[in-house]
């Protein structure tokens, strides 16, 4: 790996900690989702980084890919919150994520999902297999009592790209693919009360431009314009809404008819159970040094 590459992605790392510090201070009871979002992507730019995806802050039975519109007007009550946030330096990308309990109920259900990627990080090296990091996570989660949520995953993380190979699972999937020199990866062990699969369901605010073709509407191509200022990373429908208003809409639209654009909906446990987050990213180097990106 390139040392500047490397140096980037240690920059990023450090940054998304930070930035998840500084967002896990802003999740109180009645504080606003909108403003808390806002806030925390505005100290991604402070910081130097730029957002590898909009930050996502998910409660309750939603697990992932929840991102406020630009009229929420919900706040913070007595929920389980689990924020996720990216940060990338010339691509190079940082991601983790952390659970808030609101509601004084889930303090294990969160330790369940924190444990796991504690024991996952312990075993984590060169040469380990996927399916060992998916069982100690499985395991970890199951000592709670719990499940962990089988159909999401890690994921490598490469230049300008969140969800690059491998898959890093969260169960024994049988994967005998090892760890090796030079990878980056996410891992991302979720916890859950129900029993541990997860389904679209609702209206994706969360969008990837994922194939360029040519686009007649002059609407529609200013908004391609902006959109790919995103560098093919995710990116938030309010980002388009504050800049165009309403005629963002309507481009959305006419990209994803065009079948250029990918849509992330919310992800629901499927039985309603009560969902938990706990992320970090590791660069393994080309010495074999695991390095936790997002760790402090
Ligand atoms: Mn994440
Ligand atoms: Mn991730």
């Amino acid at each position: 790996m390139d040392e500047e590459v490397k140096r980037n992605y240690i920059k990023a790392g450090r940054i998304s900690a930070e930035v998840l510090e500084y967002g896990k201070s802003l999740i109180k009871k009645g504080n606003s989702f909108l403003e808390t979002t806002e806030s925390i992507e505005k100290k991604i730019f402070e910081l130097g980084g730029k957002p590898a995806f909009p930050v996502q802050i998910s409660c309750n039975e939603i697990a992932a890919h929840f991102c406020v519109e630009e009229d929420d007007k919900a706040i913070f009550d007595e929920q389980v919150v689990s924020l996720d946030l990216g940060v990338h330096v010339n691509g190079a990308i940082g991601d983790n994520a952390y659970t808030i309990d609101l509601s004084g109920k889930y303090s294990d259900l969160v330790k369940a999902a924190q444990k796991a990627l504690e024991e996952a990080l312990k075993i984590i090296n060169v040469g380990t297999e996927l399916k060992e990091i998916g069982k100690v996570i499985n395991d970890a989660i199951a000592s709670y009592g719990y499940n962990p949520v089988r159909n999401l995953s890690g994921h490598g993380l490469d230049l300008y790209n969140i969800h690059d190979k491998p898959t890093i699972p969260n169960i024994d999937n049988g994967d005998k693919t090892i760890l090796q020199k030079g990878m980056a990866f996410a891992v991302e062990p979720f916890a859950t009360t129900g029993s541990g699969v997860v389904h679209e369901s609702g209206l994706p605010t969360v969008f990837m431009l994922e194939h360029k073709k040519p686009v007649r509407s002059p609407i529609t191509r200013e908004i391609l314009r902006e959109i790919e200022t995103y560098e093919g990373l995710p990116f938030a429908k309010r980002w388009l809404t504050r800049k165009f208003g309403a005629k963002a809409n309507f481009a959305l639209r006419e990209l994803t008819q065009l079948g250029m654009i990918h849509q992330f909906p919310p992800l629901v446990e499927v039985n309603k159970g009560i969902v938990t987050q706990a992320e970090h990213s590791v660069l393994i180097d080309d010495e074999g040094e695991v390095i936790v990106l997002t760790g402090y």
